[in-house]
């Protein structure tokens, strides 16, 4: 009898602790999930402009001024969507803040870039950035200008170029 009370009282409390242990996890786990998916800039005006393929939007940081000779953009590109070919006359910086994309310069391999990357783009290479066929990126661009310049844009990434750097 008191064994059976001791078996019943033990799986009471390992009933109770298993029920606060779920309880936690599903915390921390919605806790993730919302600072997993939390924008760290809004995510601007969809492009409109023709230098780019798919779902982009732009959210202007920073525009160029007397101290800063680039603008600070935060990009955002929906699955699928990328820039047209292009070089920059001053070089580019770019920050992924959220996701996974691509960046290719021409003539070689598409390489994946991901959350945290930071990618140096040399004057005019020219190169794509942009989305995977199936994830989303987000960026921030540092560009520089040269006068008035800081891209030359080039044509579309085709949707064969695009598909071959999705098999990389
Ligand atoms: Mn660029």
């Amino acid at each position: 009898m008191k064994t059976i009370f001791k078996i019943m009282l033990l799986a009471f409390i390992m009933g109770i602790s298993f029920s606060i242990t779920a309880c936690n996890s599903n915390n921390n786990q919605e806790k993730m999930i919302t600072e997993n998916t939390t924008a760290l800039f809004p995510k601007g005006e969809k492009l409109t402009n023709g230098y780019f393929t798919g779902d982009a939007y732009l959210q202007t940081l920073l525009a160029k001024d007397k101290n800063n000779n680039f603008v600070l953009g935060s990009v955002t590109f929906e699955p699928g969507a990328r820039t047209n070919w292009h070089t920059h006359p001053k070089g580019q910086v770019l920050i992924v803040t959220e996701g996974e994309g691509l960046y290719q310069e021409k003539g070689k391999t598409a390489q994946v870039i991901k959350k945290s990357d930071v990618i140096n783009i040399p004057e005019n290479v020219e190169h794509w950035h942009g989305a995977t066929a199936s994830t989303k990126m987000v960026h921030i661009a540092i560009t520089n200008y040269e006068g008035e310049t800081n891209a030359v844009w080039l044509n579309p990434v085709t949707d064969e170029e695009f598909n071959a750097a999705n098999k990389n």
